[in-house]
């Protein structure tokens, strides 16, 4: 039963999302935008290639201002960090701290997500190293696996990998745990090796992880889930369709799934504001028309 129904969920509160809720809320549509405080604009600390700014102009005062357009035009903005997200008749979008209900979702979660700094990863990707639980949990099952990661995403992809096997480390690459109050409680479920990697091992598939203290451990399977969910890396369990590192769309902004539509530096198009702003505006014209289309069906 859905208490509360979103015509638009915003993920990422960068010029992305934010001139998508500006557009989205003009039009009446009831719109939540989540996002952590980490927009690639809070680095730029002079813009001057951004239109009507006759002087530079900080990356985080544009945000600010952004901001407080979209909050004034009736925007809800929340911050949290989205994990998953579902669609059956309305879209479920997971968070750290709650889930939200939707008509239609825009992705604009910025650049993909680093990589994991583990020397050789890439070389067993698909042979035990897997980006998704969703999609790989399964060949798992009952295994000794590994999520390399520090911080509540990794709890999140650990928490899915519980219902194929109970023997889960979570291996942090000698980062400190970044852990809310939300997941703490969870915890005590997996083990956590804090040791610095040095490498991965196997033959064909992965068979383990070398530590730089010169001790190594075994494991069947490492889901890398390092940092912060990438928008990216969570939407593509739902079966979005790539384009290389980027999420593919039409000229309406959309994915491959109906109602899911993105925009910004994820897109992989030039990584610039005054792109990341059109086509949040683009996206919110078609987020527009699916809601209207959406409610005239009831
Ligand atoms: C140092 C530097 C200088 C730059 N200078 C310029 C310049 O002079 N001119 C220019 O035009 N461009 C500049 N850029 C590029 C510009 O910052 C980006 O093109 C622009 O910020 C992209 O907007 P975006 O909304 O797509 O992504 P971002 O601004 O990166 O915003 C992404 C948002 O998504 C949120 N997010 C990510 N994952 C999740 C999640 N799982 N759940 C919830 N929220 C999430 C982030 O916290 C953030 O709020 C610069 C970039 C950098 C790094």
């Amino acid at each position: 039963m859905i208490n509360l129904l979103y015509d638009a969920i915003i993920i990422g509160r960068g010029p992305a999302g934010i001139s998508c809720a500006i557009y989205t809320s003009r039009a009446n549509l009831k719109t939540l935008v989540i996002g952590k405080n980490e927009s690639a604009l809070f680095k730029a600390e002079k813009i001057e290639n951004y239109y009507g700014f006759e002087m530079p102009v900080s990356g985080r005062s544009l945000l600010e201002t952004g901001e407080k357009q979209a909050l004034r035009l009736g925007a809800e903005i929340i911050a949290d960090e989205a994990v998953g997200i579902d669609k059956a008749e309305h879209f479920t979008v997971y968070c750290i701290n709650g889930e939200y209900h939707g008509r239609s979702v825009l992705l604009a979660p910025g650049a993909p997500a680093v990589k994991a700094p583990v020397k050789g990863i890439e070389d067993f990707e698909g042979r035990g190293v897997s980006y998704c639980t969703t999609c790989d949990g399964f060949f798992y099952r009952n295994r000794k696996v590994g999520v390399l990661g520090y911080a509540d995403y990794a709890v999140h992809e650990a928490m899915e990998l519980l219902s194929f096997t109970r023997d889960i480390t979570l291996y942090t690459n000698g980062k400190e745990l970044d852990i809310s109050p939300a997941y703490r409680e969870y915890m005590d479920t997996f083990r956590v090796n804090t040791k610095r990697i040095k490498g991965l091992y196997g033959q064909d598939f992965l068979e383990g992880i070398d530590f730089e203290d010169g001790t190594k451990e075994a494991a069947d399977g490492l889901f890398v889930a390092y940092g912060s969910a990438s928008g990216v890396n969570f939407a593509m369990k739902m079966g979005i369709l790539m384009n290389g590192n980027n999420i593919a769309f039409n000229e309406r902004m959309e994915t491959n799934i109906e109602g899911l539509f993105t925009a910004g530096d994820c897109t992989g198009v030039f990584r610039q504001i005054s792109v990341a702003v059109g086509q949040g505006a683009l996206a919110a014209r078609g987020m527009i028309e699916h809601v209207r289309k959406q409610r005239g069906k009831k």
